[in-house]
């Protein structure tokens, strides 16, 4: 086992720009900074592109990619990600969409959406929903749909039956004022006929539940509340439950994840880490962010590799509130003097898993500043952690793939590239050794 843990506090959507309000800085510049200064002054920082310059990650691949997994060969969709983050159990094989109540009206022989969370429908009325759903429209053509109900408008939907693939479009247009979209096979899919299947039966499904929805006693009531019927089921991000290679198996690293968002703890999940929940964690400004700390404190006791994740960055940036993002940095930045004492004898790495700027309301491509340190690590001069600073910081400009490679080195545990002490390549000192028995 290492000896020094190593702790990835990724800070969603962290990366921005400057703003007027906050007197020409990032939310980040803006931020009190007495603990995280504390972790500057013992190591270096830089810039990150998750995946590639330009391209705007999505939270699932970006941390993927972080995590050291292959987003060509190894990611298989957000559907099923965030289906085993909510405790939903899927099998391998499954098909999973997310899915999200919505409403929208007929017009010219299209369903024009509305909206898309059919006015912030309560958790309890869409269960009603899905219990419908699960009577009236279980089988199509012999599949079985199954839909969860999440919190609010949320669900998901899980398609079971043979020789289906996932490579499919969303229905969900991710707009108001525009049609429910046909489900299509994507062009570049490898198995197009069983993808067209699923795209088949998806778009059959999306008409049956459109109708019992409609006729559905509890949308007759909402009308005449005045309140959006729930009538229509938006789907996206297919995906298929794939056992991939665990963490540990990767990287050698016992590993524990912290999250409130469903999609950071399917992260977690997917990659075989274990899973620490924490009361009153939820992915949202009021999270128990104090608790986080704790159990992460708690943990890097017992795990080689610890990754705590907080959602509110994003959502302040997706709302085009830097004042809001900054002062929820000073929080995050005041609790982590739970963590003082353990400063100098763990590894840390400071982070976003893509930048979100208030003024885009949108993930963009540009770089997110990583701050690193670690008991023996090269230090920079560079003064507070920021997009600015990170520029010129002496880790200079890594991807996403790159990280656990640092990781590994921040705690010591690579070997020397060529030695070859076990079959397997890889960039660690194997933890069985094979010794030769001499007799
Ligand atoms: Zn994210
Ligand atoms: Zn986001």
């Amino acid at each position: 086992m290492s000896e020094i843990p190593f702790l990835l506090i990724i800070l969603d959507g962290l990366g921005d720009h400057s703003y007027t309000e906050l007197k020409d800085r990032t939310p980040l510049e803006a931020a009190n900074q007495k603990n995280i200064s504390k972790i500057k002054s013992l190591g270096a920082q830089g810039l990150m592109d998750p995946i590639a310059p330009g391209v705007p990650p999505s939270s699932d691949t970006a941390h993927l990619q972080i995590l050291g997994y292959d987003l060509t060969t190894e990611y298989f969709g957000r559907g099923p990600i965030e289906a085993i983050g909510e405790g939903i159990e899927l099998e391998e094989g499954e098909i999973a969409f997310r899915a999200d109540f919505g409403t929208a009206k007929v017009e010219d022989n299209k369903a024009i959406v509305v909206d898309r969370r059919a006015g912030r429908i309560p958790t309890e009325e869409t269960r009603q929903l899905v219990e419908l759903l699960n009577k009236e429209a279980r089988f199509i053509d012999g599949y079985e749909f199954k839909v969860v109900g999440l919190t609010e408008h949320r669900a998901a939907v899980i398609v079971r039956g043979e020789d289906l693939s996932y490579e499919v479009t969303d229905n969900d247009p991710h707009n108001v004022n525009v049609p429910v979209l046909e489900c299509q096979v994507r062009e570049e899919a490898k198995e197009k006929e069983k993808a067209k299947r699923l795209a088949e039966l998806m778009n059959k499904w999306t008409i049956k539940t459109m109708k019992i929805l409609e006729e559905a006693k509890l949308n007759e009531i909402r009308k005449k509340e005045g309140k959006l019927p729930a009538n229509v089921v938006l789907f996206r991000g297919a995906g298929i439950m794939k056992k991939l290679p665990t963490f540990y198996e990767k990287h050698g690293l016992k590993a524990a994840g912290i999250a409130g968002g469903a999609l950071y703890k399917g992260v977690a999940k997917a990659v075989g880490m274990a899973l620490i929940e924490v009361q009153g964690a939820n992915g949202m400004p009021d999270t128990n962010i104090k608790g986080k700390f704790d159990a992460a404190k708690k943990a890097l006791s017992s795990y080689d590799f610890v990754f705590l994740h907080l959602k509110a960055t994003d959502y302040y940036s997706h709302k085009g509130d830097p004042i809001g993002k900054s002062e929820f940095i000073s929080k995050f930045d005041s609790n982590l003097s739970i963590l003082e004492e353990l400063f100098k004898d763990i590894a840390i790495m400071v982070t976003g898993d893509h930048t979100t700027p208030c003024d885009r309301g949108l993930h963009s491509g540009e770089p997110v500043p990583v701050l690193v340190s670690a008991p023996s690590i090269r230090r920079d001069g560079t003064k507070i952690f920021s997009e600015r600073e990170a520029s010129v910081g002496s880790l200079g400009r890594i991807k996403g793939s790159d990280v656990m490679k640092i990781v590994l080195d921040m705690v010591e545990r690579t070997v020397e590239f060529g030695t070859r002490p076990s079959p397997r390549l890889i960039t660690y000192m194997p933890l069985e050794l094979k010794p030769l028995r001499i007799s």
